[in-house]
């Protein structure tokens, strides 16, 4: 009853959009079936077939009119969740209250969405946070509401399976070709319902190359501490897109131009020192060569790198306190990896990696031959040499350091054994330098009672 006043109260008054639809046909754009993912085409026409409609959308379209290779390929369709998994045996729905269908190939898998409705008066359907954001959007809708609640007017665009045309509501085609990325509806307001798509913005905005529209941009700034809302969980699925899928370097400026960094982890902008800031530079450059040329990205890496000058400093306030080494090392990365403390949450596999690398970097500038023979056995040594490589770069003093061990690793067993027996020892210390005294009588304590 109370549900029903307040609908009747709140019903939505303003009046309805005008929607410009732009649809190309199949000669006026250059997207070729060739270019589709054989799996999403396999989905697209079993979908078409039993009477659905269905459209390959967002990232994918966007890319292929980018003449880019899309990273995958979604499937939007009039089909509700138990249809699409009645059409397809290899379907799982997965989500509780919006099903997604996953219809797998193998490793591939596309995601299959019914078309969802950004808006609708039923307030039970649609669930708001304190701070405008939106905790729940499962409502089913047209294609046209589908579109609307979508991020970008880029990522906005279908192609249809059924005449191979691309329909267009949010005037996406357009912002494409001028090289633009705008929010769809009040970009203030979208950024309340989900923070991530401040991220999402640069991130586009660095794939892409493309420019942040205005009316896009300037609630970035206000916006920004929405991003304290956002689990730490999602913040680091945010993270690895961010930097890991080639545009690494860009991001990185993008992030600490509208100061959304520090969000993410404890880097707040301008304060790397110069040194600091050429290392994280260098290693963003390195982790954008390693995905073009298709190689093996490990996060932990990155993530030593961007947190290394908490750990360094943390570590000198150890060792002015005289504590040694080893000692310093250990409880600054203690500190530093705390999760409590880090805005964005690191899964543990990688936290130990981050330790294994910076614990090593001591052992490798305190050259002595029972550090470097821990050094060499460890099984992160490699990571931890690269990471020595990248700070050698930027600090000429690790030079010699950095010489010795590259001759080390590319040298042969017998010519290792030779460059550790050259390096000085260090004697253990005896626990106790004379024999024991007994001790004197008045080291006891006194005696009590007597
Ligand atoms: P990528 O190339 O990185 O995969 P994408 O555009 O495909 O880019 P996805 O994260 O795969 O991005 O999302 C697919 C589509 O879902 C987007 O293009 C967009 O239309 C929609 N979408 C995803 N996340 C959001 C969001 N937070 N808010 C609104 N729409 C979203
Ligand atoms: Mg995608």
């Amino acid at each position: 009853m109370i549900q029903k006043l307040f609908n009747f109260l709140f019903k939505k008054t303003t009046a309805p959009r005008v929607v410009n639809v732009t649809t190309l046909t199949r000669s006026e754009h250059h997207v070729s079936r060739k270019h589709i993912n054989p799996h999403a085409l396999k989905v697209l026409y079993r979908l078409h077939d039993a009477g659905f409609s269905a459209y390959l959308v967002g990232g994918s379209v966007r890319d292929l009119l980018l003449n880019k290779t899309p990273k995958d390929f979604d499937v939007a369709t009039d089909a509700k969740p138990e249809q699409i998994k009645k059409l397809f045996r290899n379907c799982l729905l997965i989500g509780r209250r919006f099903r997604i269908a996953h219809v797998r190939f193998g490793h591939d898998i596309i995601e299959v969405t019914t078309f969802r409705a950004h808006s609708t008066n039923d307030l039970a359907e649609r669930a708001h946070s304190k701070l405008g954001m939106l905790l729940r959007d499962n409502v089913y809708g047209t294609i046209e509401e589908d579109a609307f609640r979508r991020d970008f007017t880029v990522n906005a665009l279908y192609y249809n399976i059924a005449d191979f045309s691309i329909i267009d509501f949010t005037d996406g085609i357009a912002d494409l070709r001028n090289q633009t990325l705008r929010m769809i509806g009040t970009a203030k307001t979208r950024y309340q319902e989900d923070p991530v798509r401040l991220l999402r913005a640069i991130r586009f905005a660095a794939k892409l190359d493309f420019f942040l529209h205005p009316e896009t941009e300037n609630p970035i700034y206000t916006s920004a501490k929405l991003l304290t809302q956002v689990p730490p969980a999602r913040l680091f699925d945010e993270f690895l897109k961010l930097f890991f899928y080639g545009h690494a370097a860009k991001t990185y400026v993008l992030l600490e131009k509208y100061d959304l960094l520090k969000y993410l982890l404890p880097i707040e902008k301008d304060t790397l020192s110069e040194p600091m800031q050429a290392l994280v530079m260098q290693a963003l450059a390195k982790t954008d060569e390693r995905v073009s040329e298709d190689l093996s990205v490990n996060p932990a890496f990155l993530l030593a790198i961007f947190l290394w000058h908490h750990y360094v400093a943390q570590q000198q306030l150890l060792r002015e306190k005289r504590l040694s080494p080893q000692l310093a090392s250990h409880q600054a990365l203690l500190f530093v990896l705390n999760t409590q403390q880090l805005p964005m949450g690191i899964p543990k596999r990688l936290t130990e990696i981050i330790r294994d690398v910076w614990s090593l970097q001591w052992r490798f500038t305190t050259m002595n031959k029972q550090n470097a023979i821990h050094v060499s056995l460890h099984k992160r040594h490699r990571a931890a040499y690269d990471f020595l490589m990248l700070r050698a770069a930027i600090d000429t003093t690790l030079a010699e350091t950095a010489d010795w061990w590259t001759t080390f690793f590319a040298s042969e067993e017998d010519a290792q054994q030779q460059l550790l027996e050259q390096l000085p020892s260090v004697k253990k210390r005896p626990r106790y330098k004379n024999k024991r005294k007994p001790r004197e009588s008045s080291d006891r304590l006194p005696r009590t009672g007597q």
